[in-house]
């Protein structure tokens, strides 16, 4: 590893098990030299992420529900303590209705559409809002999104608007924070097979799409995100604020492929 993160702590947020995004992040900035804590949802992932977290030197696992002001509020209460100030945060965090992510988006229901907003979106601007008072000597702000904000994708649907709505407010906390040098930025990784993204309808033809489809002929792998997070967490981003960086082996930039067919 590099020294690029020594001396710097940041919170973890979204680890589920060995595949999540948020693992190839934890690790990169591990592997840099950063001191870490991780929160996780719900007393069944506790088990999961507490070995994960001691493999990476952090004995920092705390509990929250980005669903709840309470829980979050404790989380940073129970940090403030340990640690006083903060440097990073990454929220590798999305949650819709699994029987929402397949078929018509336009048959959304009003409580799927605002319990989505509300965990996808909403929740990284609470959480921004707690880590601005703990970085006093500036910082950087991850979140995690999807081209199904830019593009229409199969079976994405509510997440699509969702992602949208998280990358416009990337931007607009990016403006609010600068004075006090912190930075927001989103990573739209390309698609990686996660635990939340098996509850994609036909999420393996999707992948094998990226796989022909995007210029390096393949998908992106967790630790691959952690690399280009570790840009943007590090001093390497320093003058990189509100920006959404596509780590997707160039899929977002092809509109059509050539293809071998000399009858057309
Ligand atoms: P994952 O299942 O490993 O992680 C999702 C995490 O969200 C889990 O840790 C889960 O506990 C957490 N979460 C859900 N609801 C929560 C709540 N109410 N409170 C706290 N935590 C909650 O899957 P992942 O693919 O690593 O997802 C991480 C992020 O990356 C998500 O925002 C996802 O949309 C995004 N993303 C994923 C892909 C992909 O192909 N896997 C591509 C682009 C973006």
């Amino acid at each position: 590893g590099t020294n690029l993160m020594q001396g710097k702590r940041g919170l973890i947020m979204g680890l589920a098990n060995d595949k999540s995004i948020a693992w190839g992040i934890a690790k990169a900035c591990a592997d840099a030299g950063a001191e870490l804590a991780f929160s996780f949802q719900g007393e069944a992932l506790k088990k999961r992420v507490e070995p994960l977290a001691q493999s990476v030197g952090s004995d920092i696992v705390l509990p929250c529900d980005v669903g709840d002001e309470a829980s979050i509020d404790s989380l940073f209460a129970a940090l403030e303590e340990r640690w006083g100030k903060l440097d990073f945060i990454v929220h590798a965090i999305g949650f819709s209705d699994k029987s929402e992510l397949r078929g018509r988006y336009v048959d959304t229901s009003r409580n799927n559409f605002l319990m989505s907003m509300d965990i996808s979106v909403y929740s990284f601007t609470a959480v921004v809002q707690r880590a601005e008072k703990m970085m006093t000597e500036g910082g950087s702000c991850l979140t995690l999104t999807y081209y199904g904000a830019e593009k229409v994708m199969p079976h994405y649907n509510v997440m699509g608007v969702a992602k949208a709505a998280l990358e416009a407010s990337v931007r607009y906390l990016a403006e609010d924070l600068g004075k006090d040098n912190i930075r927001v930025n989103a990573i739209s990784a390309g698609t990686i097979k996660t635990l939340a993204a098996s509850g994609i309808g036909d999420f393996r033809l999707i992948m094998k799409w990226n796989e022909y489809n995007s210029p390096l002929r393949r998908t992106v792998t967790q630790e691959e995100v952690g690399k280009s997070a570790l840009y943007l967490l590090s001093d390497l981003g320093s003058a990189v604020t509100g920006e959404v960086l596509h780590v997707d082996a160039g899929y977002h930039v092809v509109g059509m492929k050539a293809v071998d067919a000399p009858d057309i």
